[in-house]
């Protein structure tokens, strides 16, 4: 039903494919509480991965419908960071408990435009949905601090608040999780929020934006816009906004980082990997196999935290031939699918990047054991789709190895000991997440005491922690200095006022000026 609400001619939803006539869906912009068709003259088409249909049309939004938005935010900002914090608390219990009721309908959303299984899809939103559930404890996240008694009659307490406006901007590879880091936990804390969705998946934010509303939001608390790099440059520019949470690859995130920060604002960017599994002989090998095989091909490969990369130290070389029947054995097929394990990737041009990648490994001089760039499917046949792929005897020069694949494609390097593994990692400029996988807990303590990276596993493929901690990524993944969610989440959308007050006896009452510093 919510659905409905948000495309223009009331189109079904079905999933996979979305069926229409003469004209597309819109998918509409998010101000003062209305959902309403932006008037630009300028459109983006949002494709179905596994057909390259157009299902509908994103608009970019124009700079009146930009200014009109975050003046919405600024004018709802004022009653909504003094409404009592138990009442915030309530809208979001009752949010999360709206995305579990329409966690299917928000899950075929992501499939249809994203592109990943719909079993992916549901995981994408519970991911999401622990960070509501988490901010549903604000009212002892919010806590400050006390100490009595500073000197006589004196007493200093601390307060945190919120900071204004926050906006956020969103990459395609998770339509749920991203956006749900960002707004429930600017919002909880007493701010307002303008969030821009990637264009190329913003379905399922609207969906989110529409609960939160039926949920109990008053209007202005969270807008949504729609474009690219106009949309990014206004956020980045505008005074009102105060903090930008920013999500995706190093390019725009570095870029968002600097002219962000340039303006005075409050910048966190996450962004691209390259993560490492390391395989000890000693490990269980079963186990490691398939949490390898799932998490270097599982979404695609278009996870922030897919484990792109095995380090196979000493014997458990001789493991490849198995990895690679583990990864033939997946079933590559469209996300709404039964069975399906790997879906398409977002776009025909992100499908000949990784094709492109996988080409120069082997030019380069590494094995590719299994390549999955000719993979056919039936009823698909002009989806973009990739087949797990492997590259062994890959070396750190090697442009496969350097850069970022974001797509279904295992580069695999070999290590003669545990030290060299961990000085491989840590030469690589990333930092988002890595994993070892070992039954020997001195190697895990050295593996983790010593790797330079945010998020580390142990016999734990994708680390990503939950919101109780915070997403850490580090080094050359991360801008900033505080992190998503968790605390380092609340600490990044409040500010903290320090309230020194002294309440003297009459007898201790001030005869003459104190002049000198108070000591
Ligand atoms: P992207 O950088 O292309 O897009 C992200 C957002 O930035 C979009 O909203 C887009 O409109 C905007 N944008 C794109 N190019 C821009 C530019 N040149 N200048 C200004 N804004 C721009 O990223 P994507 O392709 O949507 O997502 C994939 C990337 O995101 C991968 O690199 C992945 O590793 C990264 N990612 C990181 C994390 C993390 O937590 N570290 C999580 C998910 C994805």
């Amino acid at each position: 039903a919510i659905m409905r609400v948000l495309w223009k001619n009331k189109v079904p939803l079905q999933i996979g494919r979305m069926c229409y006539s003469s004209s597309l869906p819109t998918t509409k912009l998010f101000i003062d509480g209305k959902f309403v068709e932006s008037n630009t003259t300028e459109w983006l088409d949002i494709h179905n991965p596994a057909t390259n249909e157009v299902i509908a049309k994103v608009p970019k939004a124009t700079e009146e419908e930009m200014l009109a938005a975050v003046d919405s935010c600024s004018r709802a900002y004022t009653s909504w960071s003094e409404m009592s914090v138990l009442a915030r608390q309530q809208i979001f219990l009752r949010y999360q408990q709206l995305i579990k009721d329409n966690i299917k309908e928000l899950a075929k959303s992501i499939t249809l435009e994203q592109g990943k299984t719909l079993a992916d899809a549901e995981g994408d939103v519970f991911r999401g949905l622990q960070v509501v559930e988490h901010t549903c404890s604000i009212t002892s996240l919010l806590l400050g601090e006390t100490l009595p008694s500073i000197t006589r009659d004196m007493d200093t307490y601390t307060y945190r608040l919120p900071i204004g406006v926050c906006a956020g901007i969103a990459p395609f590879n998770f339509p749920a999780m991203i956006p749900l880091w960002m707004f429930p936990v600017a919002m909880v804390c007493g701010n307002t929020f303008l969030l821009k969705p990637s264009e190329r998946v913003p379905g399922c934010a609207m969906l989110l934006a529409k609960l939160l509303q039926d949920a109990g939001a008053p209007d202005g608390t969270l807008n949504v816009i729609h474009g690219q790099h106009a949309a990014v440059n206004f956020i980045c520019d505008h005074p009102a906004i105060k903090a930008i949470s920013f999500v995706g690859s190093n390019q725009a995130g570095e870029y968002i980082y600097e002219r962000g920060s340039k303006n005075g604002k409050r910048v966190q960017s996450n962004m691209g990997a390259k993560n490492h599994g390391v395989v000890m002989p000693d490990a269980n090998k079963e186990n490691t196999l398939n949490q390898l095989v799932g998490a270097a091909f599982g979404a695609a490969g278009q996870r922030c935290m897919a484990l792109s990369t095995a380090i196979l130290v000493g014997e458990a070389r001789s493991w490849l031939p198995e990895l690679v029947e583990r990864a033939k054995a997946l079933r590559v097929n469209a996300g709404d699918q039964p069975g399906a394990d790997v879906g398409p990737l977002i776009s025909p041009e992100a499908k000949r990047r990784v094709d492109g990648l996988i080409q120069s490994g082997a030019d380069e001089g590494a094995s590719l054991l299994l390549d999955g760039r000719n993979v056919k499917v039936k009823g698909y046949e002009n989806g973009n789709f990739v087949g797990p792929t492997i590259l062994s005897n890959v070396t750190p020069e090697m442009k496969c190895y350097t850069e970022e694949i974001f797509g279904p494609v295992l580069v695999v390097l070999e290590a003669d000991s545990l030290d060299e593994a961990i000085s491989i990692v840590n030469k690589n400029p990333y930092g988002n997440g890595t994993a070892i996988f070992t039954t020997n807990g001195a190697t895990a303590r050295k593996y983790t005491h010593e790797v330079d990276v945010g998020q580390v596993g142990v016999n734990v493929p994708i680390p990503v922690p939950l919101p109780m901690f915070s997403f850490t990524g580090s080094r050359g993944s991360f801008r900033g200095d505080t992190n998503f969610y968790g605390k380092q989440g609340i600490q990044f959308y409040t500010q903290i006022k320090t309230v020194t007050s002294q309440w003297k006896a009459e007898d201790a009452t001030l005869k003459t000026p104190a002049v000198t510093m108070p000591t």
